[in-house]
């Protein structure tokens, strides 16, 4: 176990450096092991990755996979939710007095959702933009609530992306994953945390912006999420042999957040983190019914449907083994 250990760290440049063979060699050196796990520990813990989601559950859909990885191989991940939610469908029926239409209560119960969410994830670091319902949920283009001037939309995008720049240079992330600048699928929230994240990237790097929002830091790797369109033609191809419709939908060509497969960099995989991924889908129970789509798409398509996450490259370099970039770090 320990031979084929020390040859998958050894395989690692950086580990090669500072794990010492007189460690390996000896296992009843004990502090002498504990000295080298501590090194292995901080190598792996100096990856650091930062998520820009829109809405609490958000994060678990797209990228729940991910997240459950990188903590369990010792990164750092943050994750910024950019509001909390507050104009979302309620999907149970004894909440739906929660509803913006009803209290307007249902931004503090998603945050309530989201850290149970991130608990079964393992995500200690979570946090929203500019503080817990600084940023209201924009809705619709076209809706009363994307007029609001509180909300995330109608901000003005320098204010945004200062708060997310402070992030950026207090958490030093080398990869940060966040949406197309469709935002995947045309939400406004979606779209402007693309924005804000490139926007606040370009700024975090320049030592003479705001320094009282920290010191510079440069990001290595941008990622959009995406799902490529064979995977969504599988999934409906599932669903359709077991009677049911993917979203509704009887082709990938209706699927606004579909992607050529050409422009997918990057697979992140994971089969045995489903159910994880699974437990936080639960604890966004307002948003996500255990009868829906993607719980459907787990007992149709098996797990390949919820324990793969695809990117596209949107800064850096991919470096490719075969088909796919399968590290988001690799090359760093
Ligand atoms: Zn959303």
């Amino acid at each position: 176990m320990f031979s084929g250990l020390k040859t998958k760290l050894l395989a690692r440049p950086e580990v090669n450096l500072l794990v010492c063979a007189y460690c390996f060699g000896k296992l009843g050196h004990l502090l002498t092991h504990i000295f080298c796990l501590s090194r292995i520990l901080s190598v792996m813990s100096s990856h650091r990755l930062l998520l820009v989601h829109a809405h609490p559950d958000d994060e678990t859909i797209g990228t729940g996979i991910t997240m459950a990885k990188y903590i369990k191989a010792g990164a750092k991940v943050t994750l910024v939710t950019c509001t909390s939610g507050e104009e979302g469908e309620v999907l149970v029926p004894e909440l739906a007095h929660l509803a913006s239409n009803k209290e307007d209560k249902l931004g503090p119960h998603r945050q309530i959702e989201l850290a149970n969410a991130m608990k079964a994830l393992g995500v200690t670091d979570h946090r929203f933009l500019g503080g817990a319902g600084k940023f209201r949920d924009s809705g619709m283009i076209g809706t009363p609530p994307n007029e609001r001037k509180d909300s995330f939309w109608q901000t003005d995008l320098q204010v945004s992306a200062d708060e997310l720049v402070k992030i950026i240079r207090e958490t030093k992330p080398q990869v940060v994953i966040t949406y197309d600048d469709f935002g995947g699928y045309g939400h406004p929230d979606h779209i402007n945390a693309h924005r804000i994240t490139h926007y606040a990237s370009d700024l975090a790097k320049v030592s003479s912006y705001k320094p009282e929002l920290g010191p510079a830091w440069e990001i290595s790797k941008i990622y959009w999420t995406c799902i490529p369109k064979s995977q969504i033609q599988k999934g409906i191809d599932a669903l359709a042999s077991s009677g049911s419709k993917f979203f509704g939908v009887d082709s990938v060509d209706e699927v606004p957040f579909a992607v050529d497969d050409k422009y997918v960099t990057t697979r992140i995989e994971g089969f045995d983190l489903v159910d994880q991924k699974l437990a936080a889908l639960r604890c966004h129970a307002t948003q996500v019914e255990d009868t829906g789509p993607f719980f459907q798409m787990a007992q149709v398509v098996g797990p390949e449907a919820l324990g793969v996450e695809y990117f596209r490259i949107a800064k850096g370099n991919v470096v490719k083994s075969g088909d796919f970039e399968t590290d988001i770090f690799a090359g760093l």
